[in-house]
């Protein structure tokens, strides 16, 4: 089952890309960057999807991916940014 949900996205995502590390096949690209990544070098760090205002309080929300695929390189911001206004 694991297995699968690799295989397709391998397909999906990945295609012909290598490990930025180690150069060998990637399993995945990193949701930061970009840089693909093998099983032995993934790892994993909250991802921002979306922030979105609560139906009943009107305050600003976000849903986070807590387990997001990361190449281990780059270095995305572990504290959530202040986002401009958006109105
Ligand atoms: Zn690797
Ligand atoms: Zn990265």
């Amino acid at each position: 089952m694991w297995a699968l949900a690799w295989e397709v996205r391998r397909r999906g995502e990945s295609d012909g890309l290598d490990c930025w590390t180690c150069e060998r096949t990637a399993l995945g690209a990193c949701r930061f960057c970009g840089r693909g990544t093998c099983r032995e070098h993934a790892k994993t760090h909250p991802f921002l999807i979306d922030v979105f205002r609560g139906n009943k309080h009107q305050t600003l929300r976000a849903l986070v991916v807590e387990d997001a695929l990361h190449c281990g390189v780059c270095r995305p911001r572990g504290e959530p940014v202040d986002l401009p206004a958006l109105e």
